[in-house]
């Protein structure tokens, strides 16, 4: 039994629910009253486990870093995300969301992106099934990220700025919200993460609760046991840590590890490490921690990783570390980009800046000589190449 699943109400503890405006009820109820039924149809879990494996590339490897795990003197695992198709986790859930708006006959869509992989995740099957697709990203990351912008409108997406704020992910959820109201009839909202109003967050880590599912086999097979100590992923909304924790979340043998990003450092007003800086209050739809002053307004985020600075986190994550089922760890930039080299340079991968965040956990993080532990490693870097040369440079 799975006691952290979310309620009907869309509830883990005290946060998540759907605390959305009148104009969307009807679109949030018609998905509330029918994603659980249609997930489990036959041919839907037919389509969506064919498309995983032909389309997207699945089972991804379970890999054992070897050098890594010589240097922290531990074994290490890494979930290989970023050997999916379009490079992260975040196309595991576009595949299930594309097909459950086929099965509501939505002909229109829109998302949200930051770093762009879940607008290229969401490009990328919107051109598979001949669907019209508007990403809003803010015009900060439209600079930041601009081979992923290439890549969305290669695909045929329209990439629709968001100028309000910090010109980034939040600026860019208001605008896709906005969007969802003035379009309610038409129009599937692929939201990227696990946020946003229920059932959106439950959801989501369904469709990532593959990398869990395919974990607990791939540990069996390695090393005998079907769990590992502890799973590590870095958390912005967090999906990529969802999906990593699903089959583990009652299973109190693993420990859960949360990585925020500190960006400048917890202390500098310049982070986005919600689970330290956060209260409780609402945004996008569900009640969770995030980051606001006294009288409510959202304190601007801010991350080297456009996929991390996001102020709120999932009702989820807000859950697990507020009853203590999860630690939370935070990483400044530099320590990121650390990470991101030491990784490339050990193992000849490199990892997204997002992902960079959850490798420099290791850093900090406690842990025992016989320990497994697996990292997601999310996505891959080819996206942050730009910023990895700007260190590269400045630290000669
Ligand atoms: C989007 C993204 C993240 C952050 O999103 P989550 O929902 O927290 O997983 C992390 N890593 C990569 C590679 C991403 O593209």
């Amino acid at each position: 039994m799975n006691t952290i699943a979310v309620d009907q109400h869309g509830y883990y503890g005290r946060f998540g629910g759907a605390y959305i405006p009148e104009m969307l009820y009807p679109n949030v109820e018609e998905l509330r009253n029918c994603y659980l039924e249609m997930m489990q149809e036959e041919q839907f879990q037919r389509d969506f486990q064919n498309l995983l494996r032909d389309y997207v590339g699945r089972p991804t490897p379970l890999y054992l870093a070897k050098r890594l795990s010589e240097h922290y003197g531990v074994t290490i695992y890494l979930k290989r995300e970023d050997l999916n198709h379009t490079g992260a986790h975040k196309i595991n859930n576009t595949i299930g969301q594309i097909l459950l708006a086929q099965r509501l006959g939505k002909k229109r869509i829109i998302a949200e992106t930051g770093a762009g992989q879940h607008g290229v995740a969401t490009a990328t099957v919107c051109a598979l099934m001949g669907v019209e697709c508007i990403v809003y990203m803010g015009a900060v990351d439209i600079e930041r990220q601009a081979p992923n912008v290439a890549r969305m409108r290669m695909l045929g997406a329209e990439v629709r700025p968001a100028n309000s704020g910090s010109k980034t992910l939040k600026d860019a959820t208001n605008e896709a919200i906005r969007d969802w109201i003035n379009n309610p009839t038409d129009t599937h909202y692929i939201i990227g993460s696990v946020v946003g109003p229920h059932p959106y967050p439950d959801m989501v880590a369904r469709f990532q609760s593959v990398i869990s599912e395919e974990m607990r086999s791939q540990l069996e097979e390695h090393t005998g046991r079907d769990y590992p100590d502890a799973v590590i992923a870095c958390v912005g909304g967090g999906s990529n840590a969802a999906g990593a924790y699903y089959h583990f979340l009652n299973d109190e043998r693993v420990r859960l590890i949360a990585v925020e990003a500190a960006g400048l450092g917890i202390d500098t007003g310049e982070s986005a490490a919600t689970s330290v800086l956060g209260t409780e209050g609402i945004i996008h739809g569900s009640r969770t921690l995030l980051m606001q002053t006294d009288d409510g307004q959202i304190i601007e985020p801010y991350s080297i990783s456009a996929g991390l600075d996001y102020p709120g986190i999932g009702p989820l994550h807000a859950h697990l570390i507020a009853s203590g089922r999860a630690e939370a760890i935070s990483v400044t930039d530099e320590k990121a980009l650390e990470s991101a080299l030491h990784l490339s340079r050990t193992e000849g991968i490199i990892p997204a800046l997002e992902t960079a965040h959850a490798f420099a956990a290791l850093e900090t993080m406690e842990y025992n000589a016989d320990d497994v532990l697996v990292v997601c490693l999310s996505g891959r870097g080819d996206k942050d190449l730009e910023a990895f040369m700007k260190y590269l440079d400045q630290k000669k």
